[in-house]
């Protein structure tokens, strides 16, 4: 039996739709749900193994991208976000309800990631939004709960899925923050 990574991937990932024009995040509650317009398609969306990312109950990972925080609106029931851990560098705001973060949101300036907020499109029924390109953090399924024997097969099947795994974000992101601190640091052109 295959390992289950996540039930957004656990039968394959699906194409983003081509002109993707966004869609409709909303939490899990029966009534008065939360919701959040996204406009355009979601960048960076990956399978992620830290300990502080929404996932669905169950599941071994949770799946998150970002999206221009310009390009997010709460447009129903605003007044049922709150922050999980005002004291973390992402504030992610949930739904105080179900639990579910509807959007995770950087205010320091000097983050790199600043300008980008956090979400999870599989709270969304619209279809077309960009699979995840990559698994981050999986060493950090552990932390969760997970048995450090199962890392070899859990491993091999998000690579079976083309999701490379990582125990940090993918290469191309870890260079990103690199660049960051190297240009504050002056030893790069801004
Ligand atoms: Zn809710
Ligand atoms: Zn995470």
């Amino acid at each position: 039996m295959a390992v289950s990574i996540h039930p957004s991937v656990d039968q394959g990932l699906k194409p983003a739709a081509e002109n993707f024009a966004g869609g409709t995040l909303h939490c899990h509650c029966a009534t008065d749900k939360v919701e959040v317009a996204i406009q355009g398609q979601v960048a960076h969306n990956h399978i992620c193994g830290c300990t502080k990312c929404w996932k669905p109950s169950g599941a071994l990972f949770s799946m998150v991208g970002v999206v221009p925080r310009d390009n997010l609106e709460v447009t129903a029931n605003a007044q049922k976000l709150e922050v999980v851990d005002p004291s973390a560098v992402i504030k992610r705001y949930a739904c105080r309800d179900c639990g579910v973060h509807m959007y995770g949101r950087i205010d320091d300036t000097n983050h790199p990631f600043y300008g980008l907020d956090f979400i999870h499109v599989e709270l969304s029924d619209d279809p077309g939004w960009a699979p995840p390109e990559f698994a981050a953090f999986v060493s950090s399924v552990i932390e969760g709960g997970a048995d450090p024997t199962q890392m070899p097969a859990i491993r091999a099947r998000l690579r079976e899925l083309g999701l490379e795994p990582y125990d940090c974000l993918s290469p191309p992101l870890m260079d990103l923050i690199a660049a960051h601190s190297a240009r504050q640091k002056g030893l790069l052109a801004a």
